[in-house]
């Protein structure tokens, strides 16, 4: 009834937002910008209740992942059978490597009026924002300096020096795409990026297209008061 619509309308004002639509969340940035560490952030803050989408992948999985958590890891005839299947949102080649989002876990969040966080790179991000341009929320995270991106990468110790040089000239490539994200943030440190990421989350949680009937019998009761 109304009454329970209007109820829900009012939650939309405050801290809770069921009854709107969910949007996609892109999080893109160079690989030691930062992002591994935001989006555990995110993911860990229960209350924006925000799910990862989890890709499907032909790379090797590396020891430190978990089949079905950092990906599911396929082969390429099991990849290429759900993309010529339409089962994929979007999907790409990296570094010889396939990456896919798969279709069906996104839309049932969507559906279910909650976020989705993305990590994909600029190649889906286009694919994704082409298709459903209003419910995408494009993020991309900047190192304070190409000497801290350095820094950060040699910090980890994972990999050989070649590897580190491809990777800073990867990451010099994907600067250069920074125009095509709707927000840009430079993470000089992890607390002022987070907030930043939580302030960003919480307007595009209000923009009046997402809110849908919710707000509309909010609005309604609204304006039969005398
Ligand atoms: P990595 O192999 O280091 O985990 O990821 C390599 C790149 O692939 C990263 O830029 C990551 O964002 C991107 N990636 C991961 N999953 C997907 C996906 O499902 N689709 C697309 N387009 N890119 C992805």
């Amino acid at each position: 009834g109304t009454g329970r619509d209007a109820d829900d309308a009012k939650d939309l004002l405050g801290r809770n937002d069921a009854g709107r639509r969910g949007f996609m969340l892109i999080l893109s940035s160079p690989s030691g910008a930062g992002k591994t560490t935001l989006t555990r952030m995110l993911l860990q803050t229960k209350e924006l209740d925000l799910t990862l989408s989890i890709s499907v992948t032909t790379r090797p999985r590396r020891s430190s992942e978990v089949d079905g958590i950092h990906y599911t890891f396929i082969t390429r005839k099991q990849f290429e059978a759900l993309r010529d299947g339409g089962e994929l949102l979007e999907w790409a080649e990296v570094h010889g490597n396939c990456y896919g989002t798969p279709r069906e876990p996104v839309e049932k969040v969507l559906a279910q009026g909650r976020d989705v966080l993305f990590d994909i790179d600029y190649q889906g991000t286009q694919q994704v924002k082409q298709k459903t341009a209003e419910d995408v929320v494009t993020i991309f995270i900047l190192p304070p300096s190409m000497k801290e991106l350095r820094a950060r990468l040699e910090r980890r110790a994972e990999d050989p020096p070649e590897v580190i040089a491809k990777r800073l000239e990867n990451a010099r490539n994907e600067i250069r795409r920074w125009t095509q994200y709707d927000y840009v943030l430079v993470n000089r440190d992890l607390q002022t990026t987070f907030s930043d990421l939580f302030a960003i989350l919480t307007a595009e949680r209000r923009r009046a297209v997402r809110l849908k009937a919710g707000i509309g019998a909010f609005v309604e009761e609204l304006l039969r008061e005398s």
